[in-house]
């Protein structure tokens, strides 16, 4: 059986003042019914891009899906002409933003953009929809939603606002909602609370969820599996579980290193030196090797391929196979 979400080897250009640059470079994930992919990677690394590819709202001119496969449920959606796309979209794959502020229109009430949907996409009438959309509210634990239907966007707080476009994301019942940094803006507490909602949400609807964040902390205990993204490649990818324990990848190693946890000894924070490549203009061999700790210099010359360190794990480093054996040595007894 095919599952609900495929993407396989999806590649993504753009082209930057006559320059070609290689957006998405081979990104593959695949996705059940409940289940919960992250895709991790610093600003640039190519994850919002890919996310709007399987979308279908990859905006510039010169954007556009050089190679791959997205399907849902089997159904190939690369390629479809724009008419049918755009009937995927709320319906069966929705996505919510970082800012919910810009996603929402400013200018009418929160219930008539939610109650839209139903008029538009399910034809019903004014007083049905308005009834769902207080449903929908909610679903989302907006208090006193019933009141609330008259408020515009900016008479709500930033997390209650993320609520609203959560709301409107879930109209439709879609099969698949994708998240593209969708705490970033909000503060530690409501962030928490938002991530909590929002796996309450999938696992009741039975929805798959893409999670696209810069943020280790955000994806814990909410990601079944994790794509780290570097430079438009995936550098690492394994079951949450798998990849916080036994990091095979430098970067990843470096990225779990910069997030406070508690089952760690207290040290010192030691987020990864320098910045992200240029995309437009990406280091030969491996793209992590100028700011890599654990450099050799094969790695300016020869770009690493995925090696699988066990089942379902897999990470693109020379030396995967030593740093997975070291991060099991340094876990704490
Ligand atoms: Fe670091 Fe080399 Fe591995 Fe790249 S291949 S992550 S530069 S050790
Ligand atoms: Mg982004």
């Amino acid at each position: 059986a095919s599952r609900l979400l495929e993407v396989e080897d999806l590649h993504v250009r753009f082209r930057v003042r006559g320059r070609e640059v290689r957006a998405v470079n081979g990104l593959s994930y695949g996705l059940g019914e409940g289940e919960t992919v992250a895709i991790l990677g610093e600003s640039g690394s190519g994850k919002s891009v890919a996310a709007q590819a399987v979308m279908g709202i990859l905006d510039g001119p010169n954007a556009r899906v050089t190679g791959g496969s997205v399907r849902l449920r089997g159904e190939e959606l690369l390629g479809l002409p724009e008419r049918r796309r755009r009937r995927y979209r709320g319906d069966r794959i929705s996505m919510i933003f970082q800012d919910a502020l810009t996603a929402l229109n400013p200018v009418f009430t929160v219930g008539d953009q939610i109650s839209e949907m139903y008029q538009v996409h399910r034809g019903m009438r004014r007083k049905e929809a308005r009834a769902r959309a207080v449903e929908l509210m909610e679903r989302v634990r907006i208090p006193s939603a019933a009141a609330r239907l008259g408020d515009h966007p900016h008479e709500f707080s930033g997390g209650m606002r993320q609520r609203v476009m959560i709301a409107m994301a879930l109209a439709l019942e879609p099969d698949v909602l994708i998240a593209d940094e969708p705490t970033t803006a909000l503060d530690v507490t409501v962030q928490a609370q938002i991530m909590r909602l929002l796996a309450g949400l999938r696992d009741e609807l039975r929805m798959g969820m893409v999670l696209i964040t810069h943020d280790l902390g955000v994806v814990a205990g909410v990601a079944d599996r994790i794509v780290v993204m570097y430079a438009g490649s995936v550098a690492e990818e394994a079951p949450a579980r798998e990849l916080y324990a036994r990091p095979a990848h430098p970067y990843t190693r470096g990225l779990l290193a910069s997030v406070p946890r508690l089952d760690r000894r207290r040290g010192p924070l030691t987020p990864i030196g320098g910045a992200p490549p240029d995309p437009a203009a990406l280091p030969p061999g491996c793209p992590f090797h100028p700011r890599c700790p654990r450099a050799e210099a094969r790695c300016a010359v020869d770009r690493p391929p995925p090696v699988t360190v066990a089942p379902g794990h897999t990470a693109a480093c020379h030396f995967a196979e030593e740093v997975h054996v070291a991060a099991l040595a340094d876990r704490p007894g």
